[in-house]
């Protein structure tokens, strides 16, 4: 980390051998003869996609997941050398950026395959590609009920091959939806059924995503597609009860108390007075707020931790500042550390965050802020 100056003290702690914890043990439990690909698209769900990413390669993963060109590049920028997959598609004049860079690019229209394939012509090059079946989702993908026509046409065009083919549930983390999950997976297994037919001979044929690989064992297939569960985020992407790997969070979010200060009963305390002290009541503000992604909505809502105690959130969360009610706590003092998000005699989780705001935990790590200075636990790898 290099620095013109110095930070002010809200950092967000990634704790990478909890990462690799989590990634041998989902290993582990989904067993062997399954690859597993690294999701660390929106910088490995705001944890970092460049040291997460050397760690995972390090630890074995086989392949990683990106959303857009840049994030990919980013990658091998840092000299990853694993596949990559480019969730996001092909956008015009990215064919040669992703050839260069050796970047293999998810496709869900005939044009994409056709422009890839021209470029990589004119490199003397063969253009691998991913084809997104859509069973399902709605949203991206060539419809299932296609797949013959769709075949037959990448067939067609030269340079192409089709590496992979994949699909993507929409509610496999629902118990009640499982008959859709089973569904959705009898219209993939058809489809690259329809695919071996006519000729295409992909090497990878995937579709779990997290709650997919653990609680949809058949769709397990060749190769997982794992990023929530790396990051430890199980408690809102699994349904409860079912058998599931250990996890461990791998984010922690820390601050210190900036200040200390007693409003007197019948004060208020920040924008629009949305706190008024029914006591005196000592005030405590931490340099965090809604830019560094502290949900607004958390105003007089939640917690942080100080000094293993919990401190309620107090007003409105501002831009840049929170201010927290430390009456009850002992002997709080400027600089003391501030836990938003993890361990501290008690354990605050991204879940716990999402369940106050209306949201999942993926939304909250997502949303922190490259303001937020990540610190990485080892910090060299
Ligand atoms: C984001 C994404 C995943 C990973 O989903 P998780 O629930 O985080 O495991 C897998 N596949 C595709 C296509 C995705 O976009």
């Amino acid at each position: 980390m290099s620095l013109a100056t110095i930070p002010r003290p809200t950092f967000a702690e990634i704790d990478l051998d909890d990462l690799a914890f989590n990634y041998h043990s989902v290993r582990d439990f989904v067993g062997e003869g399954v690859e597993f690909m690294a999701v660390v698209k929106a910088d490995a769900y705001g944890h970092g996609a460049v040291e997460c990413s050397k760690r995972l390669e390090a630890e074995g993963a086989n392949w990683f997941a990106v959303a857009t060109l840049e994030e990919g590049i980013e990658l091998r920028e840092a000299k990853i050398a694993g596949p990559i997959l480019v969730l996001g598609g092909i956008w015009p004049s990215q064919e040669f950026p992703l050839l260069n860079f050796d970047l293999t690019p998810v496709v869900f229209r005939l044009d994409q395959a056709e422009s890839f394939a021209a470029a990589a012509s004119q490199q003397g090059n063969i253009a691998r590609i991913h084809v997104k079946i859509d069973t399902g989702m709605g949203r991206i993908g060539f419809r299932a009920d296609e797949a013959e026509q769709i075949a037959t046409d990448l067939a067609k065009i030269e340079n192409l091959e089709v590496e992979g083919i994949m699909t993507h549930f929409a509610s496999a983390d629902d118990l009640d939806s499982t008959y859709f999950t089973n569904r959705q997976i009898t219209a993939f297994a058809d489809a690259v059924e329809t695919f071996h037919q006519l000729g295409h001979r992909p090497k990878y044929v995937d579709m779990a995503n997290s709650p997919g690989a653990i609680v949809h064992p058949l769709s397990r297939s060749k190769m997982i597609r794992i990023g929530g569960l790396l990051y430890g985020l199980g408690g809102d992407v699994l349904p409860e009860g079912v058998e599931q790997p250990e996890l461990r969070p791998v984010m922690s979010i820390r601050s210190k108390i900036a200040q200390v200060k007693t409003v007197k009963a019948g004060e208020s305390v920040g924008y629009r007075r949305l706190f008024i002290a029914a006591r005196d009541t000592i005030v405590a503000t931490v340099p965090i707020g809604y830019h560094d992604g502290l949900p607004r909505t958390l105003s007089n809502i939640g917690h942080f931790l100080v000094r293993g105690r919990p401190a309620p959130i107090i007003g409105r969360v501002s831009m840049d500042w929170t201010t927290i009610d430390v009456t009850d706590i002992e002997g709080v003092s400027v600089d003391d550390d501030v836990t938003i998000i993890g361990s501290d005699v008690e354990d605050i989780r991204a879940e716990g965050i999402a369940g106050l705001t209306n949201t999942i935990s993926y939304e909250v790590t997502c949303g922190i802020n490259r303001r937020v200075i990540r610190t990485y636990k080892p910090e060299k790898l």
